[in-house]
């Protein structure tokens, strides 16, 4: 079987799998067990649909699993972070957010006031880092980037 691989941002993805499917594959290789739980809160973190904090993650599964701790799943994203699978954005006030769709450095946008982030496609991104690198003789290993503002939604609801 041939499969092409696409290389972004030093990450490999093929064709056929899934951030889903790489984060189980990864996991497995590494001999940790796939309870349903930890499936429960890869399947989450794989989308990261609006970068869910441990909390969110925790609401969205504590009905499927009543049994399971909010330490439980700190747990296993400390383990799926430690694999290189999870992207943390990490803030002053310790509300951690994760993106598990894109666990390589990009750009995020956050609303100041919903706590909304997305993910901004930027095309100056490639760019930046060589006139960073370029200006200040470093070799660039990893770069955060965040823009803070009032999403459309809040904006709208501010009349
Ligand atoms: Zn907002
Ligand atoms: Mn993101």
């Amino acid at each position: 079987m041939k499969i092409n691989i696409i290389k972004s941002k030093g990450i490999e993805m093929t064709e056929h799998k899934t951030r889903f499917d790489i984060i189980i594959q990864k996991l497995r290789d590494n001999g940790h067990k796939i309870t349903p739980q930890r499936l429960a809160i890869v399947k989450i973190i794989a989308q990261s649909e609006g970068h869910p904090s441990v909390e969110d993650i925790y609401d969205q599964l504590r009905n499927a699993f009543p049994t399971m701790s909010l330490a439980t799943v700190y747990r296993n994203i400390i383990t799926i972070k430690s694999l290189g699978e999870v992207l943390e954005l990490g803030f002053p006030d310790g509300s951690n957010r994760y993106d598990g769709h894109k666990p390589y450095p990009h750009p995020h946008v956050i609303c100041i006031k919903c706590k909304k982030i997305v993910d901004p496609d930027l095309d100056s991104l490639d760019e930046m880092e060589k006139e960073v690198a370029s200006e200040t003789k470093f070799k660039i290993l990893n770069h955060r980037l965040d823009f803070f503002g009032i999403c459309s939604e809040c904006m709208a609801n501010q009349h």
